[in-house]
Protein backbone atom coordinates (compact mmCIF):
# COMPACT_ATOMS: atom_id res chain seq x y z
CA UNK A 1 0.00 0.00 0.00
CA UNK A 2 1.47 3.22 -0.93
CA UNK A 3 -0.32 6.83 0.17
CA UNK A 4 -0.46 9.37 -3.22
CA UNK A 5 -2.48 12.45 -4.13
CA UNK A 6 -3.82 13.05 -7.58
CA UNK A 7 -1.64 14.51 -9.90
CA UNK A 8 -2.58 16.41 -13.31
CA UNK A 9 0.00 15.59 -16.46
CA UNK A 10 -0.88 18.21 -19.34
CA UNK A 11 0.84 16.00 -22.33
CA UNK A 12 -1.32 17.11 -25.48
CA UNK A 13 -3.16 19.84 -27.33
CA UNK A 14 -4.08 21.15 -30.80
CA UNK A 15 -1.58 22.79 -32.67
CA UNK A 16 -1.93 25.18 -36.03
CA UNK A 17 -0.52 24.19 -39.36
CA UNK A 18 1.16 27.09 -40.36
CA UNK A 19 1.74 26.54 -44.30
CA UNK A 20 -2.35 24.79 -44.07
CA UNK A 21 -3.94 27.94 -42.23
CA UNK A 22 -1.19 30.32 -44.78
CA UNK A 23 -3.07 28.59 -47.87
CA UNK A 24 -6.46 29.54 -46.46
CA UNK A 25 -5.87 32.92 -45.75
CA UNK A 26 -4.74 33.17 -49.02
CA UNK A 27 -7.73 31.36 -50.16
CA UNK A 28 -9.97 33.85 -48.67
CA UNK A 29 -8.07 37.38 -49.26
CA UNK A 30 -6.55 38.12 -46.46
CA UNK A 31 -2.70 36.37 -46.36
CA UNK A 32 -1.86 39.21 -44.58
CA UNK A 33 -3.99 38.85 -41.30
CA UNK A 34 -1.49 38.24 -38.39
CA UNK A 35 -2.78 37.54 -34.70
CA UNK A 36 -1.19 38.02 -31.55
CA UNK A 37 -2.57 35.49 -29.80
CA UNK A 38 -0.51 33.55 -27.01
CA UNK A 39 -1.79 30.18 -27.99
CA UNK A 40 -1.97 28.10 -31.06
CA UNK A 41 -5.68 27.64 -29.46
CA UNK A 42 -6.66 30.79 -29.64
CA UNK A 43 -5.31 31.59 -33.08
CA UNK A 44 -7.26 28.93 -33.81
CA UNK A 45 -10.10 29.64 -32.48
CA UNK A 46 -9.88 33.32 -33.43
CA UNK A 47 -9.45 32.15 -36.90
CA UNK A 48 -12.92 29.48 -36.90
CA UNK A 49 -14.08 32.87 -35.63
CA UNK A 50 -13.62 35.27 -38.02
CA UNK A 51 -14.10 32.63 -41.28
CA UNK A 52 -18.23 32.94 -40.15
CA UNK A 53 -18.30 36.52 -41.20
CA UNK A 54 -15.14 36.78 -43.20
CA UNK A 55 -13.94 39.08 -41.07
CA UNK A 56 -10.47 38.94 -40.98
CA UNK A 57 -10.35 42.83 -42.53
CA UNK A 58 -12.77 45.12 -43.38
CA UNK A 59 -14.30 44.97 -46.82
CA UNK A 60 -13.94 41.11 -47.20
CA UNK A 61 -17.01 40.59 -46.80
CA UNK A 62 -18.68 43.87 -47.91
CA UNK A 63 -21.52 43.79 -45.32
CA UNK A 64 -17.76 44.50 -42.42
CA UNK A 65 -16.69 47.93 -42.22
CA UNK A 66 -15.03 47.17 -39.02
CA UNK A 67 -13.43 44.31 -37.52
CA UNK A 68 -12.00 43.93 -34.04
CA UNK A 69 -8.61 43.75 -33.49
CA UNK A 70 -6.54 41.75 -30.71
CA UNK A 71 -7.19 38.04 -29.62
CA UNK A 72 -7.75 38.89 -26.11
CA UNK A 73 -10.88 41.16 -27.43
CA UNK A 74 -11.76 38.86 -30.42
CA UNK A 75 -12.03 35.36 -28.28
CA UNK A 76 -13.61 37.57 -25.01
CA UNK A 77 -16.34 38.78 -27.29
CA UNK A 78 -16.48 35.21 -28.60
CA UNK A 79 -17.31 34.08 -25.07
CA UNK A 80 -19.50 36.78 -24.38
CA UNK A 81 -22.17 36.58 -27.39
CA UNK A 82 -22.07 33.18 -26.44
CA UNK A 83 -20.44 31.87 -29.45
CA UNK A 84 -19.72 28.81 -27.55
CA UNK A 85 -18.87 26.15 -30.51
CA UNK A 86 -16.00 28.14 -31.75
CA UNK A 87 -14.24 26.73 -28.93
CA UNK A 88 -14.66 23.55 -29.67
CA UNK A 89 -11.96 23.01 -32.33
CA UNK A 90 -9.01 23.19 -30.01
CA UNK A 91 -8.56 20.19 -27.31
CA UNK A 92 -6.53 19.56 -24.43
CA UNK A 93 -4.95 16.48 -23.29
CA UNK A 94 -4.40 15.58 -19.54
CA UNK A 95 -3.75 12.48 -17.78
CA UNK A 96 -5.00 12.69 -13.94
CA UNK A 97 -2.99 9.58 -12.57
CA UNK A 98 -2.77 8.49 -8.69
CA UNK A 99 -6.90 10.08 -8.66
CA UNK A 100 -9.47 7.11 -7.17
CA UNK A 101 -12.41 5.61 -8.76
CA UNK A 102 -14.61 8.22 -7.17
CA UNK A 103 -13.13 10.54 -8.91
CA UNK A 104 -13.05 9.09 -12.15
CA UNK A 105 -16.73 7.91 -12.00
CA UNK A 106 -17.64 11.54 -11.47
CA UNK A 107 -15.73 12.84 -14.18
CA UNK A 108 -17.08 10.43 -16.66
CA UNK A 109 -20.45 11.77 -16.18
CA UNK A 110 -19.19 15.03 -17.97
CA UNK A 111 -19.93 13.23 -21.68
CA UNK A 112 -20.28 16.10 -24.40
CA UNK A 113 -16.80 17.03 -25.96
CA UNK A 114 -14.57 14.78 -24.00
CA UNK A 115 -12.61 11.53 -24.31
CA UNK A 116 -12.13 8.85 -22.00
CA UNK A 117 -9.37 6.02 -21.81
CA UNK A 118 -9.34 4.48 -18.29
CA UNK A 119 -6.70 1.75 -16.83
CA UNK A 120 -8.41 -1.23 -17.13
CA UNK A 121 -8.61 -2.92 -13.67
CA UNK A 122 -9.99 -5.98 -15.67
CA UNK A 123 -6.09 -6.43 -17.42
CA UNK A 124 -4.00 -4.29 -14.84
CA UNK A 125 -3.70 -6.61 -11.66
CA UNK A 126 -4.48 -4.83 -8.66
CA UNK A 127 -0.84 -6.00 -6.15
CA UNK A 128 -0.30 -2.39 -4.54
CA UNK A 129 -3.19 -0.37 -3.59
CA UNK A 130 -2.38 3.69 -3.63
CA UNK A 131 -4.33 5.92 -1.17
CA UNK A 132 -5.22 9.63 -1.15
CA UNK A 133 -6.88 10.76 2.10
CA UNK A 134 -9.85 13.37 1.66
CA UNK A 135 -9.03 15.94 4.36
CA UNK A 136 -11.24 15.26 7.24
CA UNK A 137 -10.06 11.80 7.04
CA UNK A 138 -6.65 12.89 6.60
CA UNK A 139 -7.07 15.34 10.04
CA UNK A 140 -8.17 12.20 11.98
CA UNK A 141 -5.51 10.09 13.01
CA UNK A 142 -7.67 7.13 14.20
CA UNK A 143 -9.72 7.13 10.81
CA UNK A 144 -6.48 7.66 9.32
CA UNK A 145 -5.16 4.28 10.87
CA UNK A 146 -8.53 2.42 9.85
CA UNK A 147 -8.46 3.71 6.34
CA UNK A 148 -4.77 2.59 5.69
CA UNK A 149 -5.65 -1.07 7.72
CA UNK A 150 -8.48 -1.66 5.78
CA UNK A 151 -6.10 -1.16 2.60
CA UNK A 152 -3.53 -2.51 3.54
CA UNK A 153 -5.95 -5.65 4.56
CA UNK A 154 -7.40 -5.47 0.86
CA UNK A 155 -4.06 -5.57 -1.17
CA UNK A 156 -3.29 -8.76 0.86
CA UNK A 157 -6.42 -10.27 -0.37
CA UNK A 158 -5.36 -9.06 -3.91
CA UNK A 159 -2.33 -10.85 -3.49
CA UNK A 160 -3.77 -14.17 -1.74
CA UNK A 161 -6.49 -14.63 -4.17
CA UNK A 162 -3.97 -14.01 -7.13
CA UNK A 163 -2.11 -16.80 -5.31
CA UNK A 164 -4.74 -18.90 -4.52
CA UNK A 165 -5.82 -19.40 -8.62
CA UNK A 166 -1.67 -19.13 -9.29
CA UNK A 167 -1.92 -16.39 -11.58
CA UNK A 168 1.79 -15.95 -11.73
CA UNK A 169 2.53 -19.98 -12.73
CA UNK A 170 4.11 -20.92 -15.69
CA UNK A 171 1.79 -21.09 -18.89
CA UNK A 172 -1.63 -19.55 -17.04
CA UNK A 173 -3.36 -18.35 -20.16
CA UNK A 174 -3.70 -14.82 -20.38
CA UNK A 175 -7.57 -15.11 -20.72
CA UNK A 176 -7.86 -16.79 -17.26
CA UNK A 177 -5.82 -14.16 -16.14
CA UNK A 178 -7.87 -11.80 -17.21
CA UNK A 179 -11.43 -13.39 -15.90
CA UNK A 180 -9.59 -13.99 -12.75
CA UNK A 181 -8.09 -9.94 -12.03
CA UNK A 182 -11.42 -8.81 -13.72
CA UNK A 183 -13.42 -10.42 -11.08
CA UNK A 184 -11.00 -9.16 -7.62
CA UNK A 185 -11.81 -5.90 -8.40
CA UNK A 186 -14.88 -6.32 -6.90
CA UNK A 187 -13.56 -6.16 -3.33
CA UNK A 188 -10.77 -3.56 -4.21
CA UNK A 189 -11.85 0.09 -2.80
CA UNK A 190 -13.22 2.68 -4.57
CA UNK A 191 -10.90 4.85 -3.14
CA UNK A 192 -7.93 3.42 -4.80
CA UNK A 193 -5.53 5.12 -7.19
CA UNK A 194 -6.10 4.75 -10.79
CA UNK A 195 -5.29 6.57 -13.89
CA UNK A 196 -7.58 7.65 -16.72
CA UNK A 197 -6.17 9.98 -19.95
CA UNK A 198 -8.86 12.91 -20.31
CA UNK A 199 -9.29 15.24 -23.47
CA UNK A 200 -11.51 18.02 -23.85
CA UNK A 201 -12.24 21.22 -26.00
CA UNK A 202 -12.44 24.59 -24.22
CA UNK A 203 -16.01 25.02 -24.26
CA UNK A 204 -16.32 21.76 -22.08
CA UNK A 205 -13.44 22.41 -19.56
CA UNK A 206 -14.82 25.88 -19.18
CA UNK A 207 -17.94 23.97 -18.02
CA UNK A 208 -16.38 21.32 -15.82
CA UNK A 209 -14.04 23.44 -14.55
CA UNK A 210 -17.26 25.30 -13.25
CA UNK A 211 -18.90 22.67 -11.96
CA UNK A 212 -15.70 20.88 -10.47
CA UNK A 213 -14.28 23.73 -8.28
CA UNK A 214 -17.61 25.16 -6.71
CA UNK A 215 -17.88 24.70 -3.06
CA UNK A 216 -20.27 22.43 -3.32
CA UNK A 217 -18.42 19.67 -5.92
CA UNK A 218 -16.58 16.64 -4.24
CA UNK A 219 -12.61 17.63 -2.42
CA UNK A 220 -10.58 15.16 -4.92
CA UNK A 221 -12.52 16.48 -8.36
CA UNK A 222 -12.21 20.29 -6.71
CA UNK A 223 -8.29 19.17 -6.23
CA UNK A 224 -7.67 17.70 -9.49
CA UNK A 225 -9.65 21.01 -10.95
CA UNK A 226 -7.97 23.15 -8.93
CA UNK A 227 -4.54 22.48 -10.62
CA UNK A 228 -6.39 22.06 -14.56
CA UNK A 229 -7.82 25.68 -14.05
CA UNK A 230 -4.12 26.72 -12.97
CA UNK A 231 -2.79 25.46 -16.21
CA UNK A 232 -5.82 26.46 -18.57
CA UNK A 233 -5.40 29.93 -17.24
CA UNK A 234 -1.82 30.58 -17.30
CA UNK A 235 -1.94 28.52 -20.71
CA UNK A 236 -4.66 30.38 -22.58
CA UNK A 237 -4.94 33.19 -21.17
CA UNK A 238 -7.54 34.81 -23.73
CA UNK A 239 -10.06 32.03 -23.58
CA UNK A 240 -10.21 32.13 -19.61
CA UNK A 241 -10.11 35.43 -19.30
CA UNK A 242 -13.67 35.66 -17.98
CA UNK A 243 -12.42 33.49 -15.04
CA UNK A 244 -11.93 34.41 -11.38
CA UNK A 245 -10.61 32.31 -8.60
CA UNK A 246 -10.99 32.31 -5.36
CA UNK A 247 -9.90 29.76 -2.60
CA UNK A 248 -12.58 28.40 -0.74
CA UNK A 249 -11.98 25.77 2.06
CA UNK A 250 -8.08 25.92 1.21
CA UNK A 251 -9.28 25.30 -2.54
CA UNK A 252 -9.49 27.19 -5.41
CA UNK A 253 -13.01 28.18 -6.89
CA UNK A 254 -12.96 29.05 -10.55
CA UNK A 255 -15.88 31.18 -11.67
CA UNK A 256 -16.36 32.88 -15.27
CA UNK A 257 -18.34 35.71 -15.94
CA UNK A 258 -19.98 33.84 -18.68
CA UNK A 259 -21.41 30.95 -17.50
CA UNK A 260 -22.15 27.37 -20.36
CA UNK A 261 -21.27 29.74 -22.85
CA UNK A 262 -24.57 29.35 -25.48
CA UNK A 263 -25.62 31.48 -28.64
CA UNK A 264 -28.04 34.50 -26.57
CA UNK A 265 -29.75 34.88 -30.05
C1 LIG B 1 -21.88 19.07 -7.01
C2 LIG B 1 -22.40 17.98 -7.89
C3 LIG B 1 -23.17 16.99 -7.36
C4 LIG B 1 -23.69 15.96 -8.17
N1 LIG B 1 -24.43 14.97 -7.61
C5 LIG B 1 -24.93 13.96 -8.36
C6 LIG B 1 -25.72 12.89 -7.83
O1 LIG B 1 -25.97 12.86 -6.65
N2 LIG B 1 -26.17 11.93 -8.66
C7 LIG B 1 -25.91 11.97 -10.00
O2 LIG B 1 -26.36 11.07 -10.72
N3 LIG B 1 -25.16 12.94 -10.55
C8 LIG B 1 -24.67 13.94 -9.79
N4 LIG B 1 -23.90 14.92 -10.35
C9 LIG B 1 -23.62 14.84 -11.77
C10 LIG B 1 -24.50 15.81 -12.58
O3 LIG B 1 -25.87 15.48 -12.43
C11 LIG B 1 -24.15 15.74 -14.06
O4 LIG B 1 -24.46 14.49 -14.60
C12 LIG B 1 -22.69 16.00 -14.34
O5 LIG B 1 -22.24 17.09 -13.60
C13 LIG B 1 -22.48 16.21 -15.84
O6 LIG B 1 -22.78 17.55 -16.19
P1 LIG B 1 -23.71 17.96 -17.40
O7 LIG B 1 -25.08 17.41 -17.21
O8 LIG B 1 -23.57 19.44 -17.54
O9 LIG B 1 -23.14 17.15 -18.63
P2 LIG B 1 -21.97 17.37 -19.69
O10 LIG B 1 -21.75 16.08 -20.33
O11 LIG B 1 -20.81 18.07 -19.04
O12 LIG B 1 -22.66 18.28 -20.77
C14 LIG B 1 -22.49 19.68 -20.91
C15 LIG B 1 -23.83 20.31 -21.29
O13 LIG B 1 -24.27 19.80 -22.55
C16 LIG B 1 -25.69 19.66 -22.53
N5 LIG B 1 -26.05 18.23 -22.66
C17 LIG B 1 -25.28 17.17 -22.34
N6 LIG B 1 -25.90 16.03 -22.60
C18 LIG B 1 -27.09 16.35 -23.09
C19 LIG B 1 -28.19 15.58 -23.54
N7 LIG B 1 -28.17 14.25 -23.54
N8 LIG B 1 -29.27 16.23 -23.99
C20 LIG B 1 -29.32 17.57 -24.00
N9 LIG B 1 -28.31 18.37 -23.58
C21 LIG B 1 -27.21 17.75 -23.15
C22 LIG B 1 -26.19 20.20 -21.21
O14 LIG B 1 -26.51 21.57 -21.37
C23 LIG B 1 -24.97 20.01 -20.33
O15 LIG B 1 -24.95 20.87 -19.20
C24 LIG B 1 -23.39 15.95 -9.56
C25 LIG B 1 -22.60 16.98 -10.09
C26 LIG B 1 -22.10 17.99 -9.27
C27 LIG B 1 -21.24 19.07 -9.89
Amino acid sequence: MRRVSPKVFLIGETRVIDEGLDAYLKHVGAPEWTTDAPSDAEKLTEVCGRLCYKSFKPGLNQNVTRVREGNDKYVGNLVEVGHGSVLEHAVVNFVFADVSRVFTHELVRHRVGTAISQESLRYVRLTDLGLWLPTVIANDSSASQMFQEIFEYLEKIQLKLAEMFNLDGDKVPFHFKKLVTSAMRRIAPIGLATSIAWSANHRTIRHVLEMRTAPEAEEEIRLVFGKVGELMLARYPNIYGDFTVEVVEGLSCYRPKHSKIQVKH
